[in-house]
């Protein structure tokens, strides 16, 4: 089994270059920086940025490890330059992984508008288009919107976006904290309607991270549809409870980002029962789903083991998931050449 998933050609539509460093090279870099860190040895160093699943209980917890380190040792241009230079060649070399959607926010990583956003951006397609010459593969990056962040602020980005939009920033994606379940509310997802139109009148794709956590229902994931008009969602898997929710993106062709170990670790399902549930509940109903590893290092995972775990407990079949890689395919930002 493990034989045949190396030679399939896998892609990665959904990683955060926040959670998918490993974290020798982020320890390194942080020292290159005379990062002052709150522990003194490497091993100390691993467990403070690595989700353990006795550490985090919620997808917040999870968050919190990359807003408090991942994402601080990696705010400055040749830190966020090795970042994407290193995710891209681990997705290759562990798990053949071709064609690599890599997210990140670049506001997260300018010290609060210390440094300048341009160098972050210029730094990342730097780190990108090295990893493309070495490895063969193709790339692209999509910049983050925060929920947290006001509309002036998520208003740049999207500028940045559009800016570089002939230099591989293809999409933008909403992510970040769903507690409050503020995304519920229609109007707060009306909120960003104009930036995401914007974006896509500039040629730019969008994904929406949406209907993740537990006890947000599957509104915000119609909501998002309706408002936004993203060509995929963010987890999504809280519509696999909604009959209405299914049959919107059914019929708007919209595909869903699984991400099976974070939905696991975040206790976003329950557990691999009703993740099984929840993929095979869309597959019934004609909903697109793509496999992918949102954080493989904060999440201790990798390409090719989200795919054994979607295979080996038989969730779906070796042919499902050459479907799977085959809608992640037609699916990505990437055009195909
Ligand atoms: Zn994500």
């Amino acid at each position: 089994m493990a034989q045949k998933d190396m030679t399939r050609e896998l892609i990665d539509l959904h990683i955060h270059v926040g959670g998918a460093v490993a974290p020798h090279i982020l320890w390194a870099i942080a020292h290159q920086q005379g990062f002052k860190l709150p522990v003194k040895s490497y091993f100390e160093f691993v467990d403070l940025i690595t989700a353990s699943p006795d550490k985090v209980a919620s997808l917040d917890e999870y968050l919190k490890i990359m807003h408090t380190w991942t994402e601080k040792i990696q705010s400055s241009p040749m830190a966020i330059e090795r970042s994407v230079y290193e995710v891209i060649g681990k997705e290759y070399r562990s798990s053949r992984v071709t064609q690599i959607e890599l997210r990140f926010n670049p506001m997260k990583r300018n010290l609060h508008s210390e440094l300048d956003l341009d160098h972050i951006i210029h730094a990342a397609i730097r780190g990108m288009d090295q990893a493309m010459l070495e490895y063969g593969v193709k790339a692209c990056l999509i910049f983050c919107l925060a929920r947290e962040f006001d509309h002036k602020l998520n208003s740049i980005i999207v500028d940045k976006a559009i800016k570089y939009r002939h230099r591989g920033v293809l999409g933008i994606d909403l992510a970040g904290t769903e507690s409050h379940a503020l995304e519920l509310k229609p109007e707060v997802v009306a909120q960003y309607e104009d930036l995401f139109e914007r974006a896509r009148k500039a040629g730019l794709k969008a994904t929406v991270h949406t209907g993740e956590t537990r006890g947000t229902g599957a509104e915000g994931v119609i909501a998002v549809i309706e408002k936004l008009k993203p060509q995929r969602i963010g987890h999504g898997i809280r519509a696999a409870y909604d009959e209405a929710a299914m049959k919107l993106l059914k019929e708007r062709d919209v595909v869903l980002e699984i991400c099976p170990t974070s939905n696991l670790q975040t206790k976003a399902v329950e557990g691999i029962k009703e993740l099984e549930h929840i993929i095979r509940t869309f597959w019934d109903r004609g909903v697109k789903v793509t496999i992918n590893t949102d954080g493989p290092y904060l999440l201790n995972t990798d390409m090719r083991r989200e795919i054994e775990i979607v295979e080996s407990n038989r969730i779906l079949t070796a042919e499902q998931i050459d479907q799977t890689l085959a809608w992640a395919r037609e699916y990505s930002f990437i055009r195909r050449s």
